[in-house]
């Protein structure tokens, strides 16, 4: 199956090249970061991104208002086969029915604390291949990236700081990578590039040439991918509080996979070596239309239902590189959802009671009154720069109150008006 038709998610990874950590330097040691990576650092290209990009299909990324050039990280995918979860590095390939050649496009950025959305999930930031090649080993190969007839960048693949293997197992140990799922390997430090009204080509010999261009505006065709989950961190004043984090100015917007997401009396596992894993009692908003430059007097207009979320952290796997990284946020069925609720009745989103309790005592009390950036506000700040679908969930955010919850506890978050949410927390 063409890469571009496999519906999955796609997983990105940064700083996977030697080039990369080299690059940085020092600066890994200093504020905020203070050490280098331990885990994958992680991040998803959502389904707006998703552009075929097969040579003549006349692809065209759009960039987001006010950038004028993005990088152009050729890359390449392992598209899943077969689901993995918990896969040995030695069984990885087994895994993996191919790699596609993908452009996952950036807008140049130096920080690598927060997760980098507008930067890397503008509509078509992820020009893919069609072709999936069956391979065993990839660096040997190399990319070729061409700038309006220009090669402007090569690359191999002999670099990586985790091999394909290695990255294989750290990330398929706590999230479970499904057929059509891709995993790209990781994009150059700095690489090319390119301007608005560019026709950029990434070529791997023996793989796939692809072919798009660049606009500054206009609509992106993106193919069908699946839903996004989009979630607000420290979106609370008295949750930042109590974190010792100063309030946002900006909304702090990561996403998550679906595979995250799982019901009402679900079991949700609380890992052997973790130390203090916590629940956060959210508003779920699911977008019900496609919405693209909303804005904030009719974005309530495009939320067709709610629903009671429980947004579970392992916070022992907090790092300061693209916080809140997946490992602490994107662990399988870490994200139950409750029943949707037409938004029609639902009278005042505004204010509502959220509500936590664990073994039956209430340990969270809230309200969507003191959110730090609302709903219309956050409709109107991520269409800006990607399409929302139909089915998109925004969770967005939760108040204070956190504790540690143990194998054994029953988690119960509840919203006025929306509903109860009951999850039971196991051991592996
Ligand atoms: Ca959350």
């Amino acid at each position: 199956m063409p890469a571009v038709q496999s519906r999955g998610t796609i997983y990105g990874v940064i700083l996977n090249d030697k080039a990369s950590l080299a690059a940085i330097g020092p600066a890994l040691f200093a504020d905020p970061y203070k050490a280098a990576p331990k885990a994958p650092v992680l991040y998803i290209k959502p389904a707006n991104t998703r552009l075929n990009a097969k040579v003549g299909a006349g692809a065209t990324a759009i960039l987001p208002a006010g950038a004028d050039s993005v990088e152009i990280g050729a890359t390449l995918a392992l598209v899943i086969g077969r689901s993995a979860s918990k896969v040995a590095a030695a069984d990885a390939w087994a895994h993996i029915a191919g790699v596609a050649v993908v452009a996952d496009l950036s807008l140049p950025h130096d920080s690598y604390y927060r997760p980098a959305i507008r930067e890397k999930c503008f509509d078509g930031s992820c020009a893919l291949g069609s072709e999936v090649v069956p391979v065993t080993d990839i660096a040997g190969l190399v990319a070729r990236t061409v700038v309006d007839g220009v090669v402007v960048a090569q690359r191999r693949f002999d670099d990586l700081v985790r091999e394909v293997p290695q990255l294989f197992a750290e990330v398929t140990a706590f999230m479970t990578l499904s057929a059509g799922d891709m995993l790209l390997v990781g994009v150059p430090w700095r690489g090319p590039q390119a301007k608005p009204g560019s026709t950029v080509a990434v070529e791997v010999k023996g793989i796939d040439r692809i072919e798009f261009s660049l606009a500054s505006s206009g609509k992106a065709v993106v193919a069908p991918g699946p839903a996004t989950v989009i979630a607000l961190g420290l979106n609370y004043a008295d949750h930042a509080k109590e974190l010792a984090f100063k309030a946002p100015d900006k909304p702090l917007v990561f996403l998550k996979g679906v595979n995250t997401v799982t019901g009402d009396s679900a079991k949700t596992v609380r890992p052997e070596d973790a130390t203090y894993m916590h629940y956060e009692c959210e508003l779920a908003v699911r977008i019900g239309k496609t919405a693209k430059g909303v804005k904030r007097a009719d974005a309530m207009n495009y939320v067709d239902a709610y629903a009671v979320a429980n947004d579970y952290a392992i916070r022992d796997y907090l790092e300061n590189y693209y916080r809140p990284n997946l490992k602490v946020k994107n662990r399988d069925g870490c994200t139950p959802i409750g029943q949707w609720i037409p938004a029609a009745q639902v009278a005042d989103y505004k204010n509502l009671a959220l509500r936590t309790y664990v073994n039956g005592n209430l340990t969270q009390d809230g309200s969507t009154r003191d959110m730090i950036f609302d709903i219309p506000f956050l409709i109107e700040y991520l269409s800006e720069f990607m399409t929302l679908q139909p089915g998109d969930i925004i969770l967005t955010g939760t108040p204070e109150g956190l504790a540690d919850v143990k194998a054994g506890d029953e988690v119960v978050t509840e919203i006025e008006g929306i509903g109860r949410l009951t999850n039971f927390i196991v051991s592996e």
